[in-house]
């Protein structure tokens, strides 16, 4: 077995040991492996392996790998999880199943305006910036709620989450238990948070899914 196979199972199973630990049902949280940087020979094993649910943070990388590999293994959902700029919003459409970073009314537009056009509808999360980071996106914390309601009432769109990536620095686990607040505050069901170093402490705190790259492909 290959080191990044062999490191997917073990992800695998702590995601497994994270859901009972915390009481959680088994298979309550999704794995979505991020293969950012990692090319369709890279991620072909993991798939092989059972994978089928993965994320890109670049509408552009993900063009040039991810449609022979949906064409390969019809029931790949793939995750957009970077910013997505308005002018790749037709893209994003065509080609993700999830889009888990809408962030702004104007990307809320176009999503709408690309959605009715394409008859495709990928499902959507919000992202938080929930550290209130200058440089990170994602909407303030104290705008969610009415930012979720706003692409429901006013663009027809139904967000089903929420997403977050906490400061680099800071404990994790208050920005999932602010993350899991405004989830319950704006009526979603799904929680993506949790990467490489903090999945387990998400899943704790109620993780829907996990994003993990680096703990199976490798460092980057
Ligand atoms: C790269 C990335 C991840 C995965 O990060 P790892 O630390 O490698 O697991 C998760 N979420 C987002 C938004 C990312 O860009």
């Amino acid at each position: 077995m290959g080191d990044t196979v062999h490191q997917f199972f073990a992800v695998k199973a702590k995601i497994a040991a994270a859901e009972q630990e915390a009481r959680r049902e088994a298979g309550a949280v999704t794995l979505v492996a991020v293969s950012k940087t990692f090319d369709a020979a890279e991620i072909r094993p993991v798939i092989e392996a059972g994978q089928r649910v993965f994320g890109e943070n670049r509408v552009q990388e993900a063009q040039g790998k991810w449609p022979d590999l949906k064409q390969a293994f019809a029931d790949i959902e793939l995750h957009l999880i970077g910013p997505l700029q308005s002018n790749k919003a037709k893209e994003a459409v065509a080609l993700f199943d999830v889009i888990e970073t809408v962030d702004r009314e104007k990307i809320a537009a176009e999503l709408a305006k690309e959605i009715a056009r394409q008859g495709r509808a990928p499902k959507l999360y919000v992202q938080v910036n929930t550290g209130s980071e200058p440089q990170k996106a994602g909407i303030k914390p104290r705008e969610a709620v009415a930012f979720v309601a706003r692409c429901r009432d006013v663009h027809g769109l139904a967000i089903e989450g929420l997403m977050c990536i906490p400061p680099a620095d800071e404990n994790p686990g208050p920005h999932f238990a602010l993350l899991e607040k405004l989830a319950r505050e704006a009526g979603v069901e799904k929680l993506s948070m949790g990467m490489s170093g903090d999945y387990e402490t998400a899943i704790a705190f109620g993780a829907t899914s996990v994003r993990i790259g680096s703990a199976i492909f490798g460092s980057r």
